[in-house]
């Protein structure tokens, strides 16, 4: 039966990481990939629904494909994920042409529910509310794409309840991964040749938490930077209430840990980040940038912000300009408030209209780009260690320690190697630069 599969995968780091583990289970299946959705025998698209536009995308894309069962009726059609968790029967009422509707906690269930397609169910749904809290995490196989870097999921769910986010309702709550599990398959992956893994979870600095014995992020990184092979070690995503001095030295200590800070602000005022239930106030989140920044003085930050929530007015979104200037953010992962239902924001009354909200977004991207621009400005001239993921169109591209892409001309051959770069140039986004001769970084 296996032949070739594709998949199609919306939305953020952890949707791409249970792709690789969707394409883990269909290999050790016997099933090889496709380039395209045409060339395939079965077809998953793993949806994003942390906004109205990721549920329309992936609404698109499951439409067009009707086509393409129609000229293929043998062709499995499968959809998975947080908008699968979360919209279910509509999910079934929308795409009719599905054989397979699935949630994000029965990934591990795939080949049974395959093989109950294939022996001629009509339309398979399962969709679990959450995991059996006593059931262990079970270790899956996954494939990753290139081998350079690779991300590892620590901890699922979360608990925090913000009033805009969608993802305890679908995700569940949290659940960490045993560290000897994470070590485990960290240590595959340096067998494997990556040099990078990226440690992942919706509130990664929550980690531990949950297992017995208590353990936290700080001693997981331990753990981790022991594994020969390993080179850098990143994680994602912070919780700015999470983030402890004990994590902070932590990673200003471990060589293999990278200076990046991801910690997610989401508004530069107070009353707003009490109505998104955010738990800090701006100046909690100012006392955790200063506690990184004396520290790991040339760590990057980086940060999510939303505009447009609920009620803000003009002068509380000022105020999360004036924070944007304030901090200096490396890049800003902007948005415009969008409205999930089930959350609590979406039942408030004082929604901010479409135009204000895109014009805010607008204003924020103007400055979060010129802030950023003058942050990669101060790095011209300054010598990078750069890991190279791959060859791209403008030469080698590869990412500094703090998570800045780097461009340059070399071989094909530096791929997977630390190398010395000198920046020459500067953008919003990117680095360009040059190899030092004597580039390469021994391993
Ligand atoms: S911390 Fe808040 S924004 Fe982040 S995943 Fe949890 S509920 Fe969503």
């Amino acid at each position: 039966m296996p032949g070739r599969y594709h998949i199609i995968t919306y939305g953020c780091q952890m949707n791409v990481r249970d792709s690789e583990t969707l394409a883990g289970l269909l290999e050790s299946m016997g099933y090889r990939p496709a380039d395209r959705p045409e060339d395939a025998d079965v077809v998953l698209v793993n949806t994003c629904t942390v906004r109205e536009s990721a549920d329309e995308r992936a609404y698109g894309r499951l439409g067009e494909l009707r086509r393409l069962k129609q000229r293929n009726p043998g062709l499995v059609l499968g959809v998975a994920g947080c908008l699968v968790q979360k919209d279910r029967e509509e999910v079934l009422r929308k795409v009719p042409h599905a054989d397979l509707v699935f949630g994000v906690h029965n990934l591990h269930r795939l080949p049974e529910l395959l093989r109950q397609v294939h022996e001629g169910c009509q339309r398979v749904y399962e969709v679990w509310d959450r995991r059996p809290k006593d059931e262990p995490l079970p270790a899956l196989p996954a494939v990753r794409r290139g081998r350079v870097r690779a991300y590892v999921n620590v901890i699922h769910g979360c608990n925090k309840f913000c009033t805009f986010c969608i993802v305890p309702f679908v995700r569940g709550r949290e659940r960490s991964v045993p560290p000897e599990q994470v070590v485990a398959e960290v240590r595959e992956l340096a067998a494997q040749g990556f040099s990078e893994v990226t440690l992942l979870g919706q509130n990664v600095d929550s980690y531990g938490h949950d297992l017995r014995p208590r353990t936290d992020l700080a001693d997981l990184l331990r753990q981790v930077h022991e594994v020969e092979g390993i080179r850098r070690i990143r994680f994602t995503t912070s919780h700015p209430r999470d983030m402890t001095e004990k994590l902070v030295r932590t990673v200003a200590e471990l060589p293999k840990v990278c200076e990046h800070i991801h910690l997610p602000v989401q508004s530069g005022d107070d009353e707003v980040l009490r109505r998104m239930h955010r738990a800090y106030t701006v100046a909690d989140y100012l006392r955790t940038v200063d506690l990184i920044r004396r520290f790991l003085p040339e760590a990057s930050l980086t940060t999510d912000l939303i505009v447009g929530f609920p009620g803000e007015t003009e002068e509380q979104f000022e105020n999360t300009l004036r924070l944007v200037e304030q901090v200096g953010f490396d890049a800003c992962n902007t948005a415009a408030y969008s409205p999930r239902e089930g959350t609590k924001a979406a039942t408030f009354p004082d929604q901010v209209d479409e135009q204000t909200k895109q014009r805010r977004l607008w204003a924020l991207n103007q400055l979060a780009e010129r802030v950023a621009y003058a942050r990669n400005r101060a790095l011209v001239g300054t010598v990078q260690e750069v890991l190279v993921e791959e060859v791209g169109r403008g030469g080698l591209l590869g990412r500094t320690r703090t998570n800045k892409v780097v461009t340059f001309h070399g071989p094909p051959g530096l791929v997977g190697q630390l190398v010395r770069v000198r920046i020459r140039e500067a953008g919003s986004w990117v680095l360009r630069g040059e190899a030092l001769r004597e580039a390469v970084l021994a391993g």
